[in-house]
């Protein structure tokens, strides 16, 4: 399937990451290449320590690389200043961790207000609450929380930032399965019928087959790199 009418948003290029000297030298990347499209779900699959976190720290700029590039619509994020670096965090990414994330002293809606950006929309906070099924929770803090209920204030949270791009990593791994599966999901509802572009690190290999494009990293290096024409429903996905 060609790509020439899809809008490649970013592009890394020949990514080396490596942590420590010497001897003790770890490179977590080694080389990562690839391309990622507007409107895309997209995966990263990969066993523990294979670099899967560093690759998407890097891409949303959470960490630097040690060589390579990252190009997001058309910059380079490595080139920029701290105010844009800054900016860009705040408002081209959104992430979406393991562990939530969230801050507990803080209610659910303040969870969510404190990185809103209300520039296009006045009233994204509410409407992210409402898109999560959060409405009745609002003025819950986090601990009254079920993680699944948990994990989807931490996407309104980053759907708030009114993002770019959504980075998750192992968005269901600290969650049971038919929880896992609900927070899935609303993840393919971002991207199906919001047209999001979102990346979905996973170890689970099932996982995989939601993906419109998948790659599979070992060793800080792409093993393979693959097209599914007819992505599965996270519905249909079994685990
Ligand atoms: P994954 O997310 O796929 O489990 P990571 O990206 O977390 O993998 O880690 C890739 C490799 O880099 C592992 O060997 C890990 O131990 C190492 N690593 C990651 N972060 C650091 C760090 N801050 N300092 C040293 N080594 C690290
Ligand atoms: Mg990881």
């Amino acid at each position: 399937m060609e790509n020439n009418n899809k809008n490649c948003i970013l592009q890394v290029r020949d990514l080396h990451k490596s942590y420590g000297t010497g001897d003790s030298e770890v490179k977590a990347l080694n080389g990562v290449n690839l391309d990622i499209y507007e409107g895309e779900l997209f995966v990263i699959l990969g066993s523990s320590g294979s670099g899967k976190s560093t690759l998407l720290n890097m891409i949303g700029g959470m960490d630097a690389p040690t060589s390579g590039s990252i190009v997001f619509r058309g910059r380079e994020i490595g080139k920029f200043k701290d105010r844009e670096l800054t900016n860009y965090r705040k408002n081209s990414i959104g992430f979406i961790f393991q562990s939530f994330n969230l801050i507990g002293e803080l209610t659910v809606r303040e969870n969510i207000a404190l990185v809103a950006n209300t520039k296009n929309n006045p009233n994204i906070v509410e409407d992210n609450l409402k898109l999560m099924g959060l409405l009745e929770k609002k003025n819950k803090y986090p601990s009254q929380l079920s993680g699944g209920q948990q994990q989807r204030v931490a996407i309104a949270r980053a759907l708030s930032g009114d993002p770019d791009l959504l980075l998750c990593d192992e968005p269901t791994g600290a969650l049971d399965y038919e929880t896992g599966k609900q927070i899935l999901r609303q993840l393919e509802k971002l991207v199906r019928e919001y047209h999001k572009t979102v990346i979905i690190v996973t170890h689970t290999k099932e996982i995989a087959q939601m993906g419109d494009r998948v790659i599979s990293v070992k060793d800080g290096r792409i093993t393979e790199m693959y097209e599914n024409e007819n992505p599965v429903s996270a519905e249909r996905v079994n685990w």
